[in-house]
């Protein structure tokens, strides 16, 4: 029982998007252990191999105490005062060369919502300009415009305990059982006690394997699958007739366009066979309560928001939105708080609760609040930050705890941005790939030693606490943006993080009823939550959804193919994504003892084309794609389906990301990370 528990610090973890609470044991200011707790809101008990011990890269000796400034060349250590004043001057300097829009910065999905919310009101108060985003532009942006489109807000729309209910479970372009292993165990319990399980991926994912139907489609082609799946519920007389008549928009421009996608032509398009594609769609037709989840899968790809909006088309044709017939579309966060960093308005075109900088009633709640004019132009994406670099109008870039030149896709453009840009400042726990580009490297905390609170994947704050000291001169994000304020003679206010969140709830009602005082109280919250005394909205959409006309708004965005396609040159499909034992680009998690349970990373293809292309098992390659070259060792796997590798993105010594493209998603942009054609070559 927790009686026999050593005392210990509650805190969420840093890791993926489920948000487990953990309980910290530390002893001399170290951690000596952390332990799921068990009245942990989602975790109820369990967390994952990166939770509960990748956290030794807290005393890793690589781990940055002071300030780093660039001198003839090489990053030296200096004071704090030196390394502010530097960065204030170079901040002035760029603003009065080129005006406050050559000025950007990027938040971290890494940082606590204070931090984010901070961030992105020294840019807009501070600087005078938009120029703000986050890493959600390389994941989860589409989730954001997609189901705000189609529902009226960026959030899932129910809450996972619900969904665990589902008696079928839709599971499209995630592999939770890696990524998010906590739920990955709560689906795979819901199946083992009955549920029915679709599992539509291009990879054999750990789930596939108890799947009912596993679909797998050619990577690109999500838009084709969801057509056909939606063509289905409408031939089948599976669709919610009342609901659709009621509640929703769109339906005669649906059915004109799904016209095009019989299960045939789908089967031709996606590579599923029709007799698949029929079954996936009577499973999740004729489900009482049938739920959709999803990640990255469906979100990075040139046609991003149109995958989110067709998936979402699935549960309104089925009245499983904001009724007790279902559970809606509910993507998987891949980092600890890209909700929260983007409900803080750490976006370019969105303020703190996603009022639109465009719209002067937004614009005017938050200059009330913070007493200056707030720009109505939106800023640049992160893509667009680095093309700006490289053509000399960005003259400082502020990289808040992301490893971009690791992370960001076509890396060496990336890296070229950086180094044209004639400021770059980083914060980071490590000498990363980027900092190794900048100009002012700011040492700062990790989640274990910060106070405030995350978002998690279904909208629920928690609060986070220090368990330990920083080590050495390093400083919380929050501490570092006040000080550069101060060095820039600007008041920031929000002295505390709980200040800071509660001024976030004057600038965005949807969070009004939150604060550090209630979490530490009630454990969780979910937003929307506008009332102290009432409890948050677990389950959206009600009464009502959020849209302009309260309905439900079925899209009719038809199939476009993928930025990339495999050709004589390029045969193969790239597929990136993650593992078990590592997190994004690893330098936590390569810190300790997860490097012993997954110390290399493989480019897994399959049989066929190992033998097609002569590759050996274990054999180093070379992988080549119309953007860059890597190396990178082989694991044949049946994993992988015929002519696709995957590779995660957990080392980038391999350079993985020098092979992905700058393609984007239409609407925000989002990198398409899924498909890049490559070529292997063995020695
Ligand atoms: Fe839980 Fe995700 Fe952390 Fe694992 S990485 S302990 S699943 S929040």
């Amino acid at each position: 029982t927790s009686a026999h528990r050593p005392a210990a610090i509650r805190t969420t973890c840093g890791y993926c998007g489920v948000g487990c609470a953990l309980d910290v044991v530390t002893a001399g200011g170290e951690v000596t252990a952390v332990l799921p707790a068990r009245d942990g809101p989602v975790n109820r008990g369990h967390a994952c191999v990166k939770g509960r011990f990748a956290h030794g890269y807290l005393t890793s000796p690589e781990r940055l105490t002071r300030p780093l400034l660039r001198r003839d060349g090489g990053l030296e250590p200096v004071s704090w005062e030196e390394a502010l004043g530097h960065v204030a001057r170079g901040l002035r300097a760029a603003v009065a060369d080129g005006g406050a829009d050559a000025v950007a910065a990027i938040s971290s999905a890494r940082a606590t919502n204070e931090e984010n919310y901070l961030v992105q009101k020294f840019m807009r108060t501070a600087i005078g300009t938009n120029n703000v985003d986050n890493c959600s532009r390389l994941c989860h942006s589409p989730s954001a415009a997609g189901l705000t489109a189609s529902f009226g807000l960026s959030g899932g729309t129910d809450c996972f305990d619900d969904v665990e209910r589902s008696d079928c479970v839709l599971v499209v372009g995630a592999n939770p059982v890696e990524a998010h292993p906590v739920v990955g165990a709560r689906l795979l319990q819901r199946v083992l006690r009955g549920a029915r399980l679709v599992v539509a991926d291009p990879r054999a994912v750990g789930l596939a394997l108890h799947a009912d139907v596993h679909l797998r489609p050619r990577p690109g082609t999500n838009v084709a699958l969801f057509h056909g799946l939606a063509h289905l519920l409408l031939a089948e007389g599976l669709a919610d007739e009342n609901f659709l008549r009621e509640r929703a928009t769109g339906l005669p421009e649906l059915i004109a366009l799904l016209d095009d996608y019989p299960p045939h032509r789908v089967a031709e398009i996606t590579g599923v066979p029709a007799e698949d594609l029929v079954a996936a769609a009577r499973l999740y037709g004729r489900a009482r309560q049938p739920a959709i989840v999803y990640g990255l899968g469906v979100t990075e790809h040139l046609h991003g928001t149109d995958g989110v909006r067709s998936l979402a088309n699935l549960a309104i044709l089925r009245g499983a939105v904001g009724t007790d017939r279902g559970y809606g579309v509910n993507p998987l966060r891949g980092q600890n708080n890209v909700q929260g960093a983007s409900d803080m308005g750490a976006l370019p075109d969105l303020l703190p609760g996603y009022g639109k900088v465009t719209d002067p009633t937004a614009r005017a709640r938050a200059e009330a609040v913070w007493g200056v004019p707030v720009p109505g132009r939106p800023g640049l994406r992160i893509p667009e930050m680095f093309a700006a670099a490289r053509a000399g109008g960005l003259r400082a870039l502020w990289v808040i705890g992301e490893d971009v030149c690791a992370t960001d896709p076509d890396s060496d453009r990336v890296a070229a941005a950086l180094d044209a840009c004639p400021l770059v400042v980083c914060n980071e726990l490590f000498l990363s790939e980027t900092a190794r580009h900048a100009d002012v490297v700011l040492p700062v905390t990790s989640w274990l030693e910060k106070d405030g609170t995350f978002v998690n994947f279904d909208r629920r704050f928690q609060r986070v606490r220090p368990a330990v000291p920083p080590p050495g001169e390093a400083r919380s994000d929050f501490d570092v943006v006040h000080a550069l304020a101060d060095a820039m003679g600007t008041d920031l206010g929000c002295p505390t993080p709980a200040d800071t969140l509660a001024e976030c709830g004057q600038v965005a009602p949807v969070f009004a009823g939150l604060s550090h005082d209630r979490l530490d109280r009630e454990g969780a919250v979910p937003w929307p939550c506008p009332d102290p005394g009432r409890p948050g909205k677990a389950k959206l959409y009600e009464e009502r959804f959020a849209t302009p006309d309260g309905r439900a708004h079925l899209t009719a965005a038809p199939y476009l193919p993928p930025g990339e396609q495999p050709d004589d040159a390029y045969p193969l499909v790239l597929v990136t994504g993650r593992r078990w034992a590592h997190y994004n680009s690893g330098s936590m998690t390569r810190r300790g003892g997860n490097l012993a349970l997954d110390p290399v990373d493989f480019l897994d293809l399959h049989p066929d084309d190992a033998l097609r292309y002569g590759v050996r098992d274990g054999a180093r390659l070379t992988v080549e794609s119309r953007h860059g070259q890597a190396r990178l060792v082989a694991r044949i796997s049946e994993q992988t389906a015929p002519g696709q590798v995957f590779c995660s993105f957990h080392f980038p010594s391999n350079g993985v990301n020098r092979l992905t493209s700058d393609h984007g998603d239409t609407v925000t942009s989002c990198p398409e990370y899924k498909v890049t054609a490559v070529r292997v070559s063995a020695p």
